[in-house]
């Protein structure tokens, strides 16, 4: 369902992808685990196309850019950008939530707003979402009124909302306090189970051998292993088994 070919990205002279290549099959989780400032977010990004890769292809689904090979013309391009960022999902660290609309307001939003779907249906979306997150009787709560952990399984519910292939989670429980980890690590697992496509950035080790069909590990702007979860209880590779042994 996914795949990335070549990726390559550098911010000023930091080249931080150095040809990124993996594919993710539709209905499993990936997760993404390296040293920090390997390039994790920045992949992520790039399949959103929140940063432009300045080589490689990407492919959701039926959508694909080639950033080597972009068309000439700006709205071509644009169509063809938009198309692919459609695919996924984003969930990033602090959830974003629109501060002055509800819960349910803040699930309407894209499905309304961009997509332009029937409110009528977009809301019976939305409150199962909430339901399928563990926010049924929530949906009036403004962000303030909800705790960390509720505020990101919201955010969680907003990405699925637009109804995208893949969802790409950026280290959804860094910015928690640590009991509240739990419970958004619990609604990803559930995802997961329920056969999402997910790419997932995390440092939660344990949760990651739950939940990962596939592992990539990052170091150096590339994969530098693959596998399944086994990479984390047994990895091949001498600089995964040394991120291993400085994070469990
Ligand atoms: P972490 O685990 O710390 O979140 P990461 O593996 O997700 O790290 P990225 O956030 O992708 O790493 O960042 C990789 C490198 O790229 C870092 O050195 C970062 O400072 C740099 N970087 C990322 N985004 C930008 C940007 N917009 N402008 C300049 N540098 C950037």
């Amino acid at each position: 369902l996914v795949e990335a070919h070549g990726i390559t990205k550098s911010f000023g002279d930091q080249t931080v992808l150095r040809g990124v290549d993996f594919t993710a099959e539709r209905g499993t989780a990936t997760v993404l685990l390296g040293p920090s400032g390997s390039g994790k977010t920045t992949i992520l990004r790039s399949l959103n196309v929140l940063e432009t890769p300045d080589a490689g292809r990407v492919r959701i689904g039926d959508a694909a850019v080639d950033f080597d090979d972009l068309p000439r013309d700006k709205a071509a391009r644009r169509r063809q950008i938009a198309a692919l960022r459609a695919c996924s999902g984003m969930v990033f660290q602090s959830h974003h939530l629109f501060p002055h609309k509800t819960a349910l307001g803040n699930l309407l939003e894209g499905p309304v707003q961009v997509q332009g779907r029937p409110v009528d249906e977009a809301t019976a979306d939305a409150r199962q979402l909430l339901e399928r997150v563990g926010l049924a009787g929530r949906e009036d709560a403004y962000p303030s009124q909800l705790s960390g952990g509720q505020q990101q399984r919201v955010g969680i519910a907003r990405a699925l909302a637009l109804k995208p292939e893949v969802l790409l989670l950026d280290e959804p429980t860094s910015a928690l306090d640590p009991e509240l980890v739990g419970e958004v690590l619990a609604v990803v697992r559930d995802l997961a189970a329920d056969g999402w496509t997910m790419l997932i950035v995390t440092h939660e080790v344990r949760f990651a051998r739950d939940v990962a069909d596939q592992v990539l590990f990052l170091d150096g702007g590339v994969v530098a292993e693959r596998g399944g979860a086994e990479v984390l209880t047994d990895p091949r590779e001498e600089r995964t088994r040394r991120f291993l042994s400085r994070v469990l």
